[in-house]
């Protein structure tokens, strides 16, 4: 059958716009971005947003940059009219957020959009209507320096993209964390976002950055939008190698979060969303944190921009490095040595939750204070004034306290309680020396030695420490002349399945090198010989059980200084004292020296504190003895 064949015909620039809209402008988010940079790229030092309906009926963007002249503003809503580019087009040379010239006409096609602007230095300000790709003349209006865009009913021209809009809640919550994202990006731009539910109601308040003309705008900022646990907990970086800096903050391990969504990363004051990030992050903090858990980061990449290409599509997060593996390892070897300066420091959000759950924990105990011998069970109390129950529960408490508890009565708990001379004066003959982790005064249920320090007292979780030092002393022994090996007495066969075996077996040269030897024994059985000196005894099917699993996790990608720092540290856990071991009081003041001298000692290798520091001020706050 023969068809009519249609004519080929250019596409009115309504058209073009509108189907451009689509993929730059997919939702108000997307909007506010563009609005939002080109403010940025006029040089503004303040933009305030106000929007309606999550956007759908009003996004306003008022800055006071550069503004524009009469001439200006017609151009600016043009398709692929821009200041931005040097006059040869170097698309290689990119010094601002925007280049494409799209966003305005974009956003003029499918909406009603008001430009309102007065140039630096002009005598008047001119304001210019787009809707729905049609626009009017400039006409004279009043506004100060400065830029305003205002862009109502978002797709009203394009129906059938208002439909695939999610809530406008949802909406809401995108543009925040757009902003919160810019706003880190430009620490040093005041920024302002008020919302109302509609037109007809009045915004509200969302979020309100100021500029702080500190040493440290960076810091303050990140307090304001991260948190201020994370400005208090977090390691500075700043590095360069080559041509690329890389800056910003890292949070201590132990502020971990359960996704990766507090970890913000920028590549040249753009915000980014990238594997190869996440992935280095990972690196990162390997030996310190468990695979569900994540960091706290907010980290600034400035690399030239012929590194790196920009020209990828503009809605999309994501970065192409010309050279990622040297992204990734400048990322992985900064992160760890900022982590291992860092020594023994664990988050001071750590004593803060112990002490919040302490405080919660004895609201619910507050009529039932008891100290029965035969159930150990040490309750901390927080009174309240104002309540009677803990009025009475307060004498309750005196008189059990009160009670004189007999050795023989403390023998019958589990965990035997060690009594110390009194090592705090023997420590202490030198003066001039400081402890931070103090004395060991006590060890509690052969698991917690409590210490005295000169300000507070120090819970050490003496599985977890010992655990990380294990780990950093078989790190540095491979580092140096390799890990040292015992030689079993009786070698140990090991049954396991044949698939779990044959991965062991396949490494048994690296094995080696980190002090396991192991050969095979038939299907699905390995004979060890030698183990590192370091673990002492140890459940050595336990061990290549643990090793075989961790293995079964790598794939391709995986790179091999992770694999080994798997290994070591499935080793070091593996060798540790083990909670429940009594201590002696030499014992436990070595392991707290030996806490202060090393790297990273602040954290197990799964993020967890291995010790918690309970400052006078705090417990004496606990007890109401002071606010
Ligand atoms: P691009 O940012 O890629 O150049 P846009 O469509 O976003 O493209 O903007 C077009 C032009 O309009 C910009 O190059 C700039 O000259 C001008 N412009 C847009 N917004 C502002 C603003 N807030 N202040 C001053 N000039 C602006
Ligand atoms: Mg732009």
């Amino acid at each position: 059958m023969l068809v009519n064949r249609p004519n080929i015909r250019r596409l009115a620039e309504t058209t073009v716009n509108r189907i451009a809209a689509g993929e730059v402008i997919e939702r108000p988010a997307a909007a506010i971005k563009e609005l939002v940079e080109n403010s940025v790229d006029a040089g503004a030092t303040r933009v305030d947003v106000t929007i309606a309906a999550g956007g759908t009926q009003l996004m306003r963007v008022t800055d006071n940059g550069c503004g524009m002249h009469k001439d200006d503003l017609t151009l600016s809503i043009e398709r692929h009219a821009t200041s931005k580019l040097a006059d040869d087009d170097d698309l290689l040379n990119i010094s601002h957020l925007g280049f494409r010239g799209e966003a305005l006409p974009s956003i003029g096609a499918v909406s009603r959009l008001q430009i309102t602007s007065r140039p630096n230095g002009g005598d008047a300000a001119w304001t210019i209507h787009v809707e729905g790709g049609r626009r009017t003349d400039p006409a004279l209006a009043a506004h100060p320096t400065g830029t305003q865009v205002e862009v109502r009913d978002l797709f009203f021209a394009t129906p059938a993209r208002l439909k695939f809009m999610k809530s406008e809640r949802a909406e809401q919550m995108a543009i925040t964390d757009m902003l919160k994202r810019m706003a880190m990006a430009h620490p040093t731009v005041s920024f302002s976002l008020s919302a109302a539910p509609t037109l007809s109601e009045a915004p509200k308040s969302i979020l309100q950055v100021e500029a702080a003309p500190l040493d440290d705008p960076l810091l303050t900022r990140l307090g304001q939008i991260v948190g201020r646990d994370f400005a208090e907990n977090a390691l500075a970086i700043d590095v360069t190698r080559d041509d690329i800096r890389l800056h910003g903050y890292v949070g201590l391990p132990t502020l971990n979060k359960r996704t990766a969504q507090s970890q913000y990363m920028f590549v040249n004051t753009r915000p980014v969303l990238d594997k190869l990030f996440r992935g280095a992050v990972r690196g990162g903090y390997q030996d310190v944190l468990a695979h569900d858990r994540h960091a706290v980061l907010a980290l600034y990449l400035e690399i030239p921009s012929s590194f790196v290409d920009v020209n990828v599509h503009p809605a999309k997060s994501e970065v192409r490095f010309r050279d990622p593996g040297l992204v990734r390892g400048m990322i992985v070897s900064s992160l760890k040595q900022a982590l291992a300066d860092a020594g023994h420091r664990t988050s001071s959000t750590v004593s803060i939750a112990a002490l919040g759950k302490a405080r919660s924990d004895t609201s619910l105990q507050q009529n039932s204070l008891h100290f029965a011998p035969q159930q150990p069970h040490y309750t901390t109390y927080m009174p309240r004034a104002n309540t009677s129950v803990v009025a009475r529960g307060l004498s309750e408490a005196a008189e059990s306290f009160q009670a004189p508890i007999s050795e023989t009565e403390y023998a019958g708990y589990s965990g035997r309680v060690e009594a110390v001379s009194d090592p705090y004066t023997e420590e202490q003959a030198d003066p001039n020396r400081i402890l931070p982790l103090g004395v060991a005064r006590a060890q509690l249920h052969q698991t917690y030695i409590v210490a005295q320090s000169s300000d507070g007292i120090v819970l050490v979780d003496q599985h977890a420490a010992h655990e990380r030092l294990t780990l950093e002393r078989l790190k540095s022994q491979m580092r140096e002349q390799g890990v040292s090996r015992q030689l079993l007495l009786l070698p140990e066969v090991v049954e396991m399945d044949p698939d779990a075996a044959q991965r062991l077996l396949d490494r048994a040269e690296d094995l080696a090198t980190m002090g396991l030897a192991i050969e095979s024994f038939g299907t699905g059985a390995v004979m060890v010989r030698e183990t590192p000196a370091l673990l002492g005894t140890t459940n050595i099917p336990g061990l290549l059980a643990d090793l075989a699993e961790d293995m079964a996790a790598w794939d391709s990608t995986t790179a091999l200084e992770d694999k080994i720092d798997h290994v070591v540290a499935t080793m070091a856990c593996h060798g540790s004292i083990r909670a429940g071991r009594p201590l002696t009081s030499e014992e436990m003041n070595a392991l707290l020296r030996q806490m202060e001298a090393t790297p990273l000692s602040g954290q197990c290798a799964h993020g967890r504190p291995t010790y918690i520091e309970l400052k006078l001020s705090d417990i004496e706050s606990l007890f109401g003895r002071k606010e």
